[in-house]
């Protein structure tokens, strides 16, 4: 999939994407797709080096909100109680004021505002997905719906709740529960085959992909990013899209752009399983867990921990979640795990992604800040991107996703990523 730019000698792009995640991955072929000439940069040895390495697989618009909400607030100390956690927050120095600004932004009306935002655009961005699908870019995407499940009965009443017999018509492989929810529009992506569709897309239409290339300086003349110091070189580019998942914050900062994002760490285990083990993926309520079947094999995947960053990932946090989806789906019990996967999801303080241009660089646009929703948002955030860079089409109401809206520093060190 790799291009070397020894091979093309090509040194000067009209769009440079700098990360190959589902959001960039998404932009880049966008972008040559209306006929720019991209080169797309990512400084691991292949498809899925950051949080796009795996995910739970579901397009659920309207389970769209963001991060921070009241119910987050309410819910959070019983999460970090739950065993296994499904919230953990190692409090730093650096955290606790971004902490301090996830609560503030989780009013009530700040939340109800951006949820109904961001089911929009989830709605139209999973139509995008099955455009693609339609086209025989989206290769994995299924329409298997969804269920919710609740291993004590939920208080209060919850409007449609199946009983457990209803709930094992629909999944046989059901061990008995409470109750549950029965959601028909969603549907299944599998996300490191959804990447390789949108670069091999992009590719043809004569993108360069270069993977095992850091972006270590934005050389800025000028007001503008005029090229990209690389660890293949220098490239000259027209434009730079910021698509570099948790890592933007730190290339944001190289020329003077505040991006205060945080790494929501999340983990997935793998499972082998037999035919008939799962048809359509189970979120279990009370621990935030989702199994999701793919091709086949089942995914586990859940926790949401802040301030870890630094730290090496503990694996046996992913075996934790699976034990906890066993006692839901008994098929998945002594199956051979395939894989194990900590990622960091790119979280903003208010809990919306960033997407669109920027005041502080002419020729710098950023996306990134998806949160728990890059998968399903990656279509629709490469069309607006690409709807701002070349047809220079700013949507006054897509202020609320500026990346200015963290306002601007005065000064700024720039630093060079090793
Ligand atoms: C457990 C879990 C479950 C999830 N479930 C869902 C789900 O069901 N549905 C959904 O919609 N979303 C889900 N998500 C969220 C989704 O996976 C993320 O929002 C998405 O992967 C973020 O993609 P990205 O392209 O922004 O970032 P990334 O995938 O992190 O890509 C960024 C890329 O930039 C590269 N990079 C960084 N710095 C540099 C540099 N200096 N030079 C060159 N390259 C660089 C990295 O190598 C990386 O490949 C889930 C996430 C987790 C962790």
């Amino acid at each position: 999939m790799t291009t070397h730019l020894d091979g093309t000698r090509q040194r000067s792009f009209d769009f440079a994407v700098i990360g190959a995640g589902v959001v960039g991955a998404s932009i880049a072929r966008e972008l040559a797709r209306r006929g720019a000439s991209v080169v797309v940069l990512d400084r691991a040895s292949g498809v899925g080096g950051g949080c796009s390495y795996a995910n739970a697989g579901i397009l659920a618009p309207d389970h769209v909100s963001p991060l921070a909400t009241p119910a987050l607030l309410r819910e959070a100390p019983l999460q970090m109680m739950r065993r296994p956690p499904a919230v953990r927050v190692r409090p730093t120095r650096g955290l606790t004021p971004w902490l301090g600004k996830l609560a503030a932004s989780a009013t009530p009306t700040r939340a109800r505002v951006a949820q109904a935002r961001l089911r929009q655009l989830a709605n139209e961005s999973t139509h995008l997905h099955r455009e693609l699908g339609a086209q025989g870019l989206n290769p994995t995407l299924r329409k298997t719906g969804a269920l919710d499940v609740y291993l004590r009965h939920p208080r209060g009443p919850v409007a449609g709740l199946l009983s457990p017999t209803e709930l094992r018509e629909l999944e046989p492989g059901l061990a008995p529960v409470a109750g549950g929810l029965h959601h028909t529009e969603e549907w299944v992506v599998e996300s490191r085959s959804y990447v390789r569709a949108m670069l091999d897309d992009a590719m043809a239409h004569d993108a360069k992909v270069l993977f095992g290339t850091t972006v270590q300086q934005q050389v800025l003349s000028g007001g503008r990013v005029a090229a990209l110091d690389t660890t293949a070189g220098r490239i000259r580019v027209g434009h730079v899209v910021l698509a570099s998942g948790v890592e933007s914050g730190a290339l944001a900062d190289q020329v003077g752009l505040r991006l205060p994002l945080r790494g929501g760490r999340g983990y997935v285990v793998d499972v082998a399983t037999s035919a008939g083990t799962l048809a359509k993926p189970v979120r279990l309520k009370e621990h935030r867990v989702v199994v999701t079947p793919i091709k086949d094999w089942v995914r586990v995947a859940g926790s949401i921990e802040f301030g870890d960053e630094a730290r090496t990932a503990d694996l046996r946090r992913a075996d934790a979640l699976l034990e906890v989806a066993a006692r839901v789906v008994p098929g998945l019990r002594g199956r051979p795990v395939l894989d194990r996967w900590a990622g960091e999801r790119p979280c903003t303080p208010d809990g919306v992604p960033v997407i669109g241009a920027t005041n502080t660089v002419q020729n710098l646009s950023v996306a990134t800040g998806h949160g728990m929703w890059g998968l399903i948002l990656a279509p629709v955030t490469a069309r607006l991107i690409a709807d701002q860079a070349i047809n220079h089409r700013a949507d006054p109401d897509l202020a609320w996703l500026s990346p200015d809206r963290f306002a601007r520093r005065g000064t700024f060190l720039s630093r060079r990523i090793a």
